[in-house]
């Protein structure tokens, strides 16, 4: 991951923890109303596309949630300041960018990430 990568996710969390900090029933208003302009409006292009659909997912994958998230992404943005952003806490690999777009403050690689899914909150 180069340094413009490290400070693009930097300013992304940043953003997403001064919007989790502010008004969360602001940010579900303006999700949902992304989501119906979505649903009328073609994107122009594939980046316009990309960039709508990450704000609205991560928006509403947030809701409901916000101390968690916002432990996440401070936990991110120190991942950041150490330089080990980017790498799965679990077992050391490189997270895939496109996760790290989607889920900006991922700790974990998706094999890790539907492992843990897959034993569960329960203790077997
Ligand atoms: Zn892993």
């Amino acid at each position: 991951m180069t340094k413009r990568d490290f400070t693009l996710h930097r300013e992304r969390l940043l953003l997403l923890r001064a919007r989790l900090r502010g008004d969360m029933t602001q940010m579900e208003d303006g999700a949902l109303n992304k989501d119906r302009s979505a649903t009328t409006n073609m994107p122009n292009d594939m980046a316009e596309l990309g960039t709508d659909n990450f704000d609205q997912e991560l928006t509403l994958s947030l809701l409901g949630s916000d101390k968690d998230a916002l432990d996440q992404i401070d936990g991110a943005l120190k991942r950041i300041e150490e330089g080990s952003f980017g790498q799965c806490e679990e077992c050391g690999m490189k997270i895939p960018e496109p996760r790290l777009e989607a889920i900006p403050y991922a700790a974990l690689c998706v094999q890790c990430a539907s492992q843990q899914e897959e034993d569960g909150p329960y203790d077997k």
